[in-house]
């Protein structure tokens, strides 16, 4: 066999790419391919910053395999045509891609392989679905038991090292469409694309202290607790880069298992340990809508549950103008940045869940139009937990206060104060009520709540026994 195509989906990266390794293994040359697909282009759940990230990781990848002698070939269509065609203009004889289990891909991978010489080689998960089952070959739907049953199975190991091939020929002068250049990322925004900046970003979390921590050992090693801490940077921030495969989870595993190795002390393990269970968090949930497709539109559990989807609350909501200032916070970060804190995601889903008693589909949506990290399985597994509705939920009667949860995650309110610039006039003491900020002070201020800030959409207290209410009638 002398050529063939590798195609790209969620894995924009050159180290750790197994596809692309099994493919440069059997054939002299290969082509490097990613297809525009219109249907997802088209998706309702599809984001502007999503997609400029994506642009710019393409573009960064065609930069890479510049160097190594290649070059990306981007087309747009529908996946099978393209292919089809590209078989034919290359004179290529396979196809060597990388899995992707969410239903809408499967369903497609499904009918391109009856068609097309695919081999499928590697996943996004690094133990993938079908590779961690109970003992009578069902499905874990708990997530303490599928850890256990996950760290029990041979896989990335501590000290691994991650390669990328030193050449990819490729045959010259197969045309390719220009990589869109709109939608751009917003200024100022916080993800450099590319699987550099994912490289030094796993190094950095593993290996340099940074000053807002402590000055002598990195983070992975405050991890458990500066992870919940909304005002520092005490989480990687590495979702887009393995959303888009720009950092394989098997490096990213590895990485989490050699600083478990290497922990100075307890303490520090059990850091390093909690983030290793997050990494396998996102592994559940890969495997979860894998075997649970229905996720995606349904409840797991409690299926009836009577939401009051108010229009005008939703949109207060997205635009933070609920009158909590951490809720606010949160969905401004949203707004500006596409992307947030998973405290500040756990705080504000509750809120749409349970203070607003709006239906978790809308926020799921919302979320993932505005998220650069947007998964369907990550995402809906959140957004399920958050609402009780999930595999594995937070009980239904677990609603999170959203004014003690500032005071708690963020006890100097430098996030809230980040976030929504109109509260700079409100006194630290009222940050987290601005609403309880008495009138002589709010005159003397010049602040008026109501009118610089909003007024809460709800009272938490009445909120939360119309929440219990809702939710004790559905299990009835
Ligand atoms: C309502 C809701 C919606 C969410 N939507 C998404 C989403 O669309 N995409 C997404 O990647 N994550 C989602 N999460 C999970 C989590 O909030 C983010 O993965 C995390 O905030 C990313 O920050 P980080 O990279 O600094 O994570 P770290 O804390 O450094 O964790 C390392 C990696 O582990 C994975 N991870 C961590 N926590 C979780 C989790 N609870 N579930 C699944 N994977 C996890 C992520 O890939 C993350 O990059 C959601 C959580 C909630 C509550």
């Amino acid at each position: 066999m002398s050529c063939a195509l590798w195609w790209v989906r969620r894995d924009l990266r050159l180290v750790d790419n197994q596809a692309l390794n099994s493919a440069l293994e059997l054939v002299g040359q290969v082509v490097p391919v990613f297809i525009l697909d219109e249907r997802l282009l088209a998706s309702s759940y599809m984001s502007e910053k999503r997609l400029a990230f994506l642009w710019c990781g393409l573009r960064e990848l065609d930069r890479n395999l510049r160097c190594l002698g290649s070059y990306l070939v981007v087309r747009r269509g529908d996946p099978q045509a393209e292919l089809r065609k590209l078989l034919q203009e290359c004179q290529a004889q396979a196809i060597f891609a990388e899995l992707d289990h969410t239903p809408y891909a499967s369903a497609r991978d499904q009918r391109i392989a009856e068609q097309l010489p695919v081999t499928w080689v590697g996943s996004p998960a690094a133990k993938p679905p079908g590779s961690v089952l109970k003992g009578n070959g069902a499905p874990f739907t708990v997530f303490t038991p599928f850890s256990k049953a996950w760290k029990a199975l041979p896989g990335p190991q501590p000290g691994q090292r991650f390669s990328q091939p030193q050449q990819v020929a490729s045959p010259v002068g197969i045309p390719s469409d220009p990589i869109p250049t709109l939608p751009e990322l917003p200024e100022g925004f916080s993800f450099l694309p590319g699987e550099a900046e994912a490289q030094r970003r796993l190094a950095d979390f593993l290996h340099t202290p940074i000053e807002e921590i402590d000055f002598h050992l990195p983070p992975v090693y405050h991890y458990a607790a500066s992870r919940n801490q909304l005002d520092i940077p005490g989480t990687s921030q590495l979702s887009p880069y393995l959303r888009f495969g720009m950092l394989s989870a098997r490096q990213a595993i590895a990485g989490a298992m050699q600083a478990i190795q290497d922990a100075p002390h307890l303490e520090a393990r059990q850091s390093a340990e909690t983030w290793l269970n997050e990494l396998i968090w996102r592994e559940f949930y890969i495997h979860m809508l894998y075997h649970y497709p229905s996720v995606r539109r349904e409840n797991f559990r409690l299926p009836h549950v009577r939401w009051e989807n108010d229009q005008a609350n939703f949109q207060a909501w997205c635009e933070g103008r609920t009158g909590y200032p951490v809720v606010d916070a949160a969905m401004r970060q949203l707004l500006h940045s596409g992307w947030m804190h998973n405290r500040a995601r756990m705080i504000v889903a509750s809120f749409l869940t349970k203070d607003l008693l709006i239906d978790w589909r809308w926020g799921e949506r919302w979320f993932m139009q505005q998220l650069v990290d947007g998964d369907p399985a990550a995402n809906n597994g959140g957004w399920q937990w958050t609402a009780g509705t999930g595999t594995d939920a937070a009980p239904y009667f677990r609603i999170f206060n959203p004014v003690s949860q500032g005071l708690k995650h963020d006890p100097q309110g430098r996030y809230i104060r980040r976030w929504l610039p109109e509260l700079r006039r409100v006194p630290d003491e009222y940050l987290h009520e601005p609403w309880k900020m008495p009138p002589d002070l709010q005159k003397a201020a010049g602040w008026f709540i109501g009118v610089d800030y909003p007024a809460p959409l709800v009272d938490h207290s009445q909120a939360r026994e119309r929440a219990l209410l809702a939710y004790k009638q559905d299990r009835n």
